[in-house]
């Protein structure tokens, strides 16, 4: 019988598909997690349609039979159509992203419920005296049978006994305390008209059921926040659940404040930072379909929202949306596959719009919401750039004395400032003064980081840490370290020197590393407990303080050293959302920039408040230069502990590169990190038309060849380092 036999993913990236028996009694289908035997051993699988993965099949008579089934809702259609594209588009093992679904959904994690038994009214053919006075005690009662055995004086193998007879049933309880319910109507605001627009497409976007993917785009301060709330509000009163994609699990206290006060209650949060016992009840809520609004992290994407009518990805253009270990994928992109899987709108919201989603605007695919001015009475602040060459800040100190002077007033006026340099710790380097010994990682290409508040020095790549040396371990030279370039904790010092009086914080990861942490300092801010943060690209975005009306850029050349196709793109996106954190209440804003190329175009846009001629020149170089949008590019990195295995697995996958017309691969080279924890990387740069099909020609390429199991082979398709 063909109709027992089901197809499974199972989770093994070694494995591909294979068939199973479903034994009697066990009743599975499409999405049900299962667990298989394979060998000795039992995995977990994912049973899925059978003529969407083609296999070798064994005879009936070679069939092994499913294990078990777990006891949680299927995977929902949508969501197994969001992970086959995803392991297609990024060149993933269906098994790896299938694991990265279910890890995010707890689904091994957790019973969904409790099973309760109660009397079914049914009396059994066999009626002993215990059961006779088992059933007539347990009447309407309902519990464990450890419960009804207590309640019946009778031995849990009675209860079991008629549950076997049908004369007790089971029954799944829901456990959990519901989440209130979001009210659309709590305190709905009054929308500026281009507020108002925008909200009312989307809401009608909301109505019409349908796939359509908006860039919200809003200067700082616009109001941006409250319009997709609106699509929110519609989504809830349609009964549909909505979820909200953040950059930074840091940014969801400030998020979750706001959306109380809008929605009368919190949504559901789902990142990383939840216990365990949050997780699963979060999990369950958003499965049952529950949980009307969620807010989270990038994996919150493949969760099985059964009746999803809205997805909005804040602060759209955040690199952090993509994902760099384990199934390279970009949550922008994945959240606008998964709005067209489940027919809903998509929004993506960001004043710095990536220059591939303008470009999705201009081939008509996004329809753009424009929010060109501040909400109410507050301005955009006015940029001034230094330049260090003409205004060169102390001996031994960062700040230029135009930027010192500019703070002095600020914290005169009684308001607050913010210094601005993307870099932890106190030095990016360290070295000897006696021998020149410089500190290094163990195992990466990479310098240690000091950091004073702790007293070590850290990798920032593989986090390994050593405490500062007293003295250098290469020539024994005891207090010969010194410290190279700034870093936040540096400034801090400097900042502590010039305004001994004024009250700083440091806002980096290692100071806010939780939501409670950021919560404490958006307190600490609103209640003018704090005067200068000094701090990383943390505090560049979605923060809201009226109160801060001065912002320096301590290194504003710091993102465009090396030879990243994005770097100017992305200065210019950093510098305008942390200049949007100034001036935001009724106070003006004024942004001060070192930099020690005011004239680079980057910085000139900057002053001149260009973003137009901005994303114009830079769109032009890039279609020059047949970079994204205009082309695409894939990185093939191979990695191994043995350098030399790497090197020539490299070389060996350069070697049989096909070279079809519209596409050409450069290297290998030993990638920009040649060593990362341990492993020694070599990396071929594929390049290709935008309408070459570079992950048919890569799967091709790489499925005809093999190497040995030390060495790594993965592919990172429209990479973000270079
Ligand atoms: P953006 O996300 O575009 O930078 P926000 O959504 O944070 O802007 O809005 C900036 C500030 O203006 C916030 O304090 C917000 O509460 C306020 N605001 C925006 N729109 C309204 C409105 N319609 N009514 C009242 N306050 C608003
Ligand atoms: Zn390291």
């Amino acid at each position: 019988m063909a109709s027992n036999r089901v197809r499974v993913i199972v989770l093994h990236p070694a494995l591909g598909p294979l068939d199973y028996r479903v034994p009697h009694g066990m009743t599975v289908e499409p999405g049900s997690v299962v667990v298989v035997p394979i060998g000795p051993r039992q995995y977990a699988g994912v049973v899925w349609e059978e003529d969407r993965l083609p296999c070798e099949t064994v005879g009936d008579n070679r069939l092994r039979n499913l294990v078990s089934v777990a006891d949680a809702p299927p995977i929902p259609a949508p969501v197994r159509r969001l992970i086959e594209w995803t392991a297609n588009y990024y060149l993933a093992p269906l098994s790896s992203v299938l694991a990265m679904s279910l890890r995010t959904s707890a689904a091994f994690e957790a019973a969904p419920t409790i099973v309760e038994y109660r009397a079914t009214g049914l009396v059994p053919d066999r009626l002993t005296p215990q059961r006779a006075q088992a059933l007539e005690r347990i009447a309407d009662r309902q519990g464990l049978v450890r419960e009804l055995a207590t309640i019946a004086d009778v031995t849990e193998a009675v209860i079991r006994g008629l549950v076997k007879a049908g004369a007790i049933e089971s029954v799944t309880v829901n456990t959990d305390t519901p989440y209130p319910l979001p009210d659309p109507r709590h305190a709905p605001p009054d929308l500026s008209d281009q507020q108002a627009a925008a909200a009312s497409i989307l809401r009608q976007a909301i109505g019409a059921h349908a796939f359509q993917p908006f860039l919200l785009d809003g200067v700082t301060g616009s109001g941006k926040t409250e319009v997709y709330f609106e699509a929110i509000a519609a989504a809830i009163a349609a009964g549909r659940q909505s979820l909200v994609l953040l950059p930074e699990i840091a940014l969801t206290e400030p998020f979750l404040t706001r959306f109380a006060r809008r929605f009368g209650c919190d949504p559901v949060a789902w990142h990383s930072d939840l216990r365990q016992s949050q997780r699963r009840r979060a999990w369950r809520a958003i499965t049952r379909g529950e949980a009307m609004v969620t807010v989270g992290a990038r994996s919150a994407l493949f969760l099985p929202y059964p009746n999803l009518g809205l997805i909005v990805v804040d602060e759209a253009h955040e690199t952090s949306f993509k994902q760099e270990d384990g199934v390279h994928y970009h949550a922008r992109d994945v959240a606008v596959m998964r709005g067209k899987f489940e027919d809903c709108p998509v929004v993506l919201a960001t004043a710095t719009p990536a220059i591939e989603t303008r470009h999705q605007v201009e081939l008509g695919r996004y329809e753009e919401l424009k929010l060109p001015g501040r909400y109410g009475a507050a301005e955009l602040p006015q940029i001034e750039a230094i330049d260090l060459i003409q205004e060169p800040p102390e001996r031994g100190r960062w700040l230029s004395p135009r930027l010192v002077t500019a703070i002095d007033a600020c914290l005169e006026r009684g308001e607050q400032a913010l210094l601005f340099l993307n870099r932890r710790g106190y030095a990016p380097l360290t070295l000897c003064r006696a021998c020149g010994h410089r500190f290094q990682c163990p195992n990466c290409t990479a310098w240690m980081v000091e950091h004073r508040l702790i007293r070590r020095l850290a990798c920032h790549h593989c986090g390994h840490t050593n405490p500062v040396p007293e003295a250098c371990p290469e020539c024994g030279a005891e207090d010969a370290l010194v410290a190279c370039g700034p870093g936040v904790e540096r400034i801090a010092d400097e900042a502590a020197a010039l305004w001994p009086d004024a009250r700083a914080a440091v806002v980096t990861s290692d100071t806010i590393w939780s939501p409670v942490k950021a919560a404490e300092f958006v307190h600490r801010m609103e209640h003018g407990e704090i005067d200068i943060v000094i701090g990383t690209q943390l505090v560049t975005k979605g923060y809201h303080f009226p109160n801060l009306t001065l912002v320096g850029v301590v290194d504003a050349d710091l993102g465009l050293a090396g030879g990243d196709l994005r770097a100017s793109e992305r200065t210019f996106q950093q510098i305008m959302q942390v200049a949007g954190r100034a001036g935001r209440g009724e106070k003006p804003g004024t942004v001060y920039i070192q930099t020690h190329s005011p004239d680079a175009p980057v910085m000139q846009a900057l002053v001149n408040g260009d973003a137009e001629g901005f994303y114009a020149a830079e769109t032009e170089a890039r279609r020059d230069a047949g970079a994204p949008p205009f082309g695409r590019f894939a990185a093939i990195v191979v990695s191994s502990e043995d350098r030399q295995a790497a090197e020539e697995t490299a070389r060996l996958i350069g070697r049989s590169a096909p070279k079809p017309d519209g596409m050409h691969v450069f290297g290998p080279a030993p990638a920009p990190l040649a060593m990362l924890r341990g492993r020694h990387r070599f990396r071929l740069l594929v390049h290709a038309r935008r309408a070459f099909d570079v992950q048919d020609v890569i799967r091709e390429w790489l499925g005809a060849l093999s190497w040995p199991q030390k060495v790594r082979v993965t592919v990172d398709v429209d990479p973000y380092s270079f």
